[in-house]
């Protein structure tokens, strides 16, 4: 069994490669390293089942796989907003290419949304059947639009033309691997914390977040692939463990047992003031749901970060 993972050197696709490869399947990876690392994948590209491709999807791509998992874009705010056609093209052409891979190849497909095609929600928690609160033209739009054009699409190839496409709706991720450069909330408040900077808040952090840790979102992702009669089937994948920014500053700097200032900067434009998914319907047809707390999460990957400092500091010296 042969699997492309379109983002293969991002965070989650590294993690999703390393999954597979462990239950011996075929692995190729392509990325354009354009918000990825090489680093991310570095132990596995001796891996005989292993190979990585280095390619903008949005050009078009010719391999044969039995399963596609198209998780290439951007993710973060900071990154889209650095990268905002590059974000719409991958999610648009890039998902359109790969689609028509699917379609000539006959590979199951599974596209890569997000929570963010719910915007700024109206309904707590979110379930799929909820339209959303998107604004179309605001800073964050590249990234929404773009996911909910790609949704879109999948659910045209899956209708016209029969592919067995799913949509993994994904709740805000995090673990070893993410960059620490990339804005997101955890590793900005970890890296802060454990360098005795303040911890910043974008608003007055009573913004809510639900954090779902690496190794649960890929089971839910390969359980999305794996499970038969899902085609046009959209799953909220997430940690239904709905925090406050605020407390979650609290609890990094609990963790690190380093109690470094919280200092509150302006908000963010279009900030999602409330996320949490519904995830009754993975529960129902995957039989899905997040096992790691997320107070356990955060220290995991607090130990990855220090490690990862460490060797920065080493390499300075
Ligand atoms: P990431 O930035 O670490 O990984 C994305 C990868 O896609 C990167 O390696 C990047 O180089 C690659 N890429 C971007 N454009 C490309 C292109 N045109 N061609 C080939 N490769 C390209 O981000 P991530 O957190 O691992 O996210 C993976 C997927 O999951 C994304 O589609 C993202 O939208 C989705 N998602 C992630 C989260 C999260 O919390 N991490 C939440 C919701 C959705
Ligand atoms: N955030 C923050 N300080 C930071 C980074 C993020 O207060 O250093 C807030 C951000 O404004 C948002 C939440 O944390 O309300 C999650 O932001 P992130 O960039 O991780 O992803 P998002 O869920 O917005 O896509």
């Amino acid at each position: 069994m042969r699997i492309l993972v379109t983002g293969g050197a991002g965070f989650i696709g590294s993690h999703l490669c390393e999954s597979l490869l462990l239950d011996g399947y075929q692995v190729i990876a392509v990325d354009s390293l354009l918000t990825g690392r090489l680093g991310n994948i570095r132990h596995l590209l001796t891996h005989p089942f292993f190979r990585f491709i280095e390619q903008d999807v949005t050009q078009g791509i010719d391999i044969e796989a039995d399963a596609i998992f198209h998780l290439a874009s951007p993710a973060s705010p900071v990154g889209y907003r650095q990268y905002p056609i590059e974000t719409l093209l991958v999610n648009s052409v890039g998902t359109y290419h790969l689609l028509e891979l699917a379609r000539r190849v006959r590979a199951r497909f599974v596209f890569a949304s997000t929570s963010e095609v719910y915007g700024d929600p109206l309904i707590h928690p979110q379930r799929e059947d909820y339209f959303g609160n998107v604004n179309p033209i605001g800073p964050r739009s590249c990234y929404d639009e773009g996911k909910r054009f790609g949704e879109a699409l999948t659910m045209e190839f899956v209708r016209s033309f029969g592919v067995d496409a799913r949509i993994a709706r994904i709740f805000n991720t995090y673990g070893p691997r993410m960059d620490p450069a990339d804005g997101r909330v955890v590793p900005n408040f970890i890296v802060h914390a454990l360098t005795g900077e303040p911890i910043e808040i974008f608003g007055d952090g009573m913004q809510t977040r639900s954090l779902c840790y690496i190794s649960d979102m890929v089971r839910g992702l390969r359980l999305l692939m794996e499970r038969d009669g899902l085609a046009g089937t959209v799953i909220n994948l997430g940690n239904p463990d709905e925090r406050t920014i605020l407390e979650l500053a609290y609890l990094v700097r609990e963790l690190t047992g380093n109690p470094v200032p919280i200092v509150f900067r302006p908000a963010r434009p279009d900030d999602p003031g409330r996320r949490c998914p519904d995830i009754s319907r993975a529960r129902a047809v995957l039989g899905w749901e997040p096992r790691v707390p997320v107070e356990e999460g955060l220290r995991m990957t607090i130990d990855y970060f220090q490690d990862v400092l460490a060797r920065a500091a080493a390499f300075d010296e």
